[in-house]
């Protein structure tokens, strides 16, 4: 596409210029891009600041519009996706996240098929719970025939988000969970064994706390109808976890949930209960609750070797205001998740460019100071933002169903949002602001890419190659031998310093991703998005390992990927576009 001067004056990389013209940016019917990548966030700045008028805060839209614009435009805050490409369009569905009710019902059933179907059309993605659904080859009253099971039915959500390709933007995402105490779940475990089945699910056993007390104690523990709640059988815990352990060794799925602990953080226990998260995990919902999440670039709030921690604050400030309004202008998919969402009105404020970061202090991703960062850097979002949540209660209301919320005790003040934190994966959005993505460490240092006429170029981080540069050691061929070779760790012209503050996700251990993970979910009203990298050499016993570390330290679930173990991944960040 033909560059605007305006445009280029942002600070956009080609790769994060392609993806937007790819993806985001307007077109006409015969496919032509309308508008500029700066027409796009002027675009977005101007819908969700008209949403201030609907309240007399006193605060002019206009001017609001302009800082919601700057603060998109330096980069130092994203939407998500869907509504850098719909806000101020017809569409308009501006939410990632979204959680779906299927009952032990065919009119229940095919009512969820029917609703994913709208929502991935508008690029959201779903998240379901299909423990309610009775066992394979149980009864069926009306027909006395039996039931096909959770399993059979989970194929027809996924042919159907096949089908829908989400009208070409992106492909539909799913998240499907069993509880661990479901008749049917040792074969839910074993149902992505082979990689051409379910390919548009991502799958997570839902654990509960008996359940991992029975596993410690090396004791049984019961599977239950959910149609009648009657024990049907019991199970060895320890047999059923390393189960789950040998298929997520071998082909990273499935991932595993702490239902319990998401329940304890439930901020509307009274409204319902949490039986699923969206298709990343990183977003606990009731049954027709959507979210919208946004993410802070870290990397833009380094000045010299520090963080300024005021510029942070008010980015909090304004990133809160701007994602309470994306749920005022919002329009859902449908008229219950319309009410269910504003509601509760969560909102999931996180952060990009964590790895970023912590290079330019100076501090290794794997090393306890930067632990100790991560936990002092989330306190401080989640604190200013809940701040920033109970001003906004000030001026326009606690969340309608406040009342007998977590929220609603003595000395506390009324607050906006049912919820405000949310570590995304932002797998787009860390390609438009170039930064690196979430809280993971860096992919790789260089790396190769094949374009078109099949050149091949050699993309370096560029705070890599400053630092090369800068210390004498930069020359193309290395950079080549460092694509090709993955890491720089044992590279000798390579200064021990530099290897040390360049690790990437393979260079460092398991339980390293895990405390970074912990570090951040502590503060983190919702849950932490993650992938613990293990090599390809690594045993069942390590995987057991870090679940249990991952139980232990407080975190919400686990993801893990053993390099090479897979040749296709429903979401990974490359592929999910
Ligand atoms: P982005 O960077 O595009 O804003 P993230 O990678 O942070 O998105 O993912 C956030 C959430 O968005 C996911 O957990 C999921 O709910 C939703 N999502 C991501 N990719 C897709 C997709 N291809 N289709 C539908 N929903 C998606």
């Amino acid at each position: 596409m033909k560059k605007t001067k305006t445009s280029r004056a942002l600070p956009l990389t080609a790769n994060a210029r392609t993806v937007l013209e790819r993806r985001y940016l307007r077109r006409d019917t015969e496919g032509k891009v309308l508008e500029t990548p700066e027409d796009m966030f002027r675009r977005v700045a101007k819908t969700i600041a008209a949403a201030e008028t609907r309240f007399e805060t006193g605060l002019d839209p206009l001017e609001l519009e302009e800082k919601f614009y700057r603060m998109m435009t330096s980069l130092e805050f994203l939407p998500n996706s869907p509504t850098l490409m719909n806000a101020g369009r017809e569409l308009g569905q501006l939410s990632a996240c979204f959680v779906l009710p299927v009952g032990d019902s065919m009119e229940s059933i095919f009512e969820a098929i029917k609703n994913t179907a709208l929502i991935h059309k508008s690029g959201g993605g779903t998240g379901f719970s299909f423990s309610r659904i009775r066992p394979a080859n149980d009864v069926v009253a009306s027909t006395t025939g039996v039931s096909s099971g959770p399993l059979s039915f989970m194929k027809v959500f996924d042919a159907a988000t096949e089908t829908i390709k989400q009208g070409g933007t992106r492909r539909g995402a799913n998240m499907g969970i069993l509880r661990v105490d479901h008749p049917d779940v040792m074969d839910f475990i074993m149902c992505k064994r082979d990689q051409t089945v379910l390919t548009n699910f991502n799958i997570s056993v839902g654990l509960t706390e008996d359940f991992m007390d029975a596993v410690e104690k090396d004791a049984e523990y019961e599977l239950r109808n959910p149609r009648d709640g009657r024990v049907v059988k019991k199970l060895s815990a320890r047999k059923v976890f390393e189960h789950i352990v040998e298929l997520a060794w071998t082909n990273g799925e499935p991932g595993i949930i702490f239902l319990d602990r998401l329940n304890r953080d439930n901020p509307t226990p009274l409204v319902g209960e949490i039986e699923s998260t969206n298709p990343c995990g990183e977003q606990p919902l009731l049954p027709y609750e959507s979210c919208n999440l946004g993410s802070i670039n870290l990397a833009t709030l380094v000045e010299g070797d520090e963080i300024n921690w005021d510029k942070l604050a008010g980015t909090v400030k304004l990133a809160v205001r701007f994602l309470d309004n994306v749920i005022e202008v919002n329009k859902y998919p449908l008229a219950l998740i319309d009410e269910m969402t504003r509601a509760n009105r969560k909102i999931g404020l996180g952060v990009m460019g964590w790895a970023d970061m912590l290079i330019l202090l100076g501090i290794a991703y794997n090393s306890p100071q930067a632990v100790q960062l991560g936990e002092k850097l989330m306190k401080f979002i989640n604190d200013q933002s809940h701040e920033a949540s109970c001003d906004l209660a000030e001026e326009r209301g606690a969340f309608p169903n406040f009342k007998g919320s977590i929220y609603d005790r003595p000395g506390l003040r009324p607050i906006r949002n049912a919820t405000c934190t949310t570590i995304a994966p932002t797998g787009t959005i860390s390609i438009i602001a170039s930064s690196s993505s979430g809280i993971e460490p860096l992919f790789a240092v260089s790396y190769v890419r094949q374009v078109l006429d099949n050149d091949i170029l050699v993309e370096v981080h560029p705070l890599f190659e400053k630092v090369a540069k800068e210390r004498g050691f930069y020359s193309p061929e290395l950079m080549k031998v460092i694509a090709e070779h993955g890491t720089i760790q044992d590279i000798p012209e390579i200064p021990e310093d530099v290897r040390r503050l360049f690790v990437t996700a393979h260079d460092i251990t398991p339980e390293d991703h895990i405390r970074m993970q912990a570090a951040f979910q502590k503060y983190t009203d919702n849950a932490v998005s993650k992938t613990v990298n293990f090599c390809n050499t690594a045993t069942r016993e390590d995987v057991s390992t870090v679940y249990r570390l991952a139980y232990k330290s407080g975190c919400k679930g686990v993801t893990i990927y053993r390099d090479g173990s897979r040749d296709m991944q429903v979401l990974s960040v490359a592929k999910k576009e």
